[in-house]
């Protein structure tokens, strides 16, 4: 490896208010030579650059892509071998359903040095800002973070949803708008109670949050009414009607 060649830095920017990042990430947004961000990412980031920082949008909506994951990873690589200290900032942790994983791997395969800075995951901010405590000692011990996301000729094969349904856990699904009334149908079908509460929170953590609440029966179509759509996730599990009662944040403040 060349000692010129830079570091990649693979940072979570947290679920959306700026705020949430954590120390280490915002000091290296100060430090880098070339920004590299992404559509969930809070655009009062980019001011927190040096002079001279290079940006790059490669920012990716389900459906509209501006940059093929591919070559986003070869633009990191080409800006580490340029020498440049890069910052590859993602919404939220870069590990959760982010495609971390696949841009680490890219980059070591090309010999590329990086680092990994971990940040609030949407679920967990959503959570927090909804007043929903993820775990309770009386109602949930364990959360599942869920993509309800897949390649549709996969229909919903990946993931085990009988499983799901059966383990009592609070359930946390990311990218399931699409889907959300068929989720829901299935995870009733096989064995939760369809008056299990749920709620959706759409851009939690920012100003444009948006939250609906209802059960595993009726929230497709209350999600529906209200004209909720990504981003968002769904909390399912008695945890989710606690918000009634702890619900702090006003997003219009
Ligand atoms: N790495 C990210 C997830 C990327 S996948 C993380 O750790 O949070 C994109 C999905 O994340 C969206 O479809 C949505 O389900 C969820 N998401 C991201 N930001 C969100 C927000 N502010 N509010 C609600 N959901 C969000």
């Amino acid at each position: 490896m060349s000692e010129r060649t830079g570091t990649v830095y693979l940072v979570g920017a947290g679920p959306g208010d700026p705020d949430l990042i954590t120390v280490k990430g915002k000091r290296l947004i100060g430090e880098c030579d070339a920004l590299v961000y992404d559509y969930l990412v809070d655009e009062r980031m980019k001011g927190w650059v040096k002079e001279g920082c290079e940006l790059h949008y490669v920012g990716k909506r389900s459906g509209f892509h501006s940059l093929e994951q591919g070559k986003i990873e070869d633009l990191l690589i080409e800006l580490a071998q340029r020498g440049l200290k890069v910052v590859r900032l993602k919404g939220g942790d870069p590990f959760v359903f982010g495609r971390g994983g696949e841009e680490a791997e890219s980059l070591r395969k090309a010999g590329i040095r990086y680092e990994v800075i971990p940040a609030v995951t949407a679920a967990l901010g959503c959570a927090a800002y909804c007043g929903i405590p993820l775990t309770h000692r009386e109602w949930s011990s364990t959360v599942t973070f869920i993509s309800g996301h897949e390649q549709p000729e996969k229909g919903l094969s990946m993931v085990d949803w009988g499983a799901h349904a059966r383990s009592g856990a609070t359930l946390v699904l990311y990218m399931a708008m699409g889907r959300l009334e068929e989720i829901c149908d299935k995870l009733v079908e096989e064995g939760r109670d369809a008056d299990t509460p749920a709620c959706v929170v759409q851009w939690g953590t920012t100003p444009r949050q948006r939250s609906v609440r209802g059960t595993l029966r009726d929230i497709g179509w209350r999600v529906e009414e209200a004209g909720l759509g990504p981003p968002a996730v769904v909390i399912i599990g008695p945890v989710a009607a606690l918000g009634d009662l702890l619900s702090w944040f006003d997003p219009s403040i």
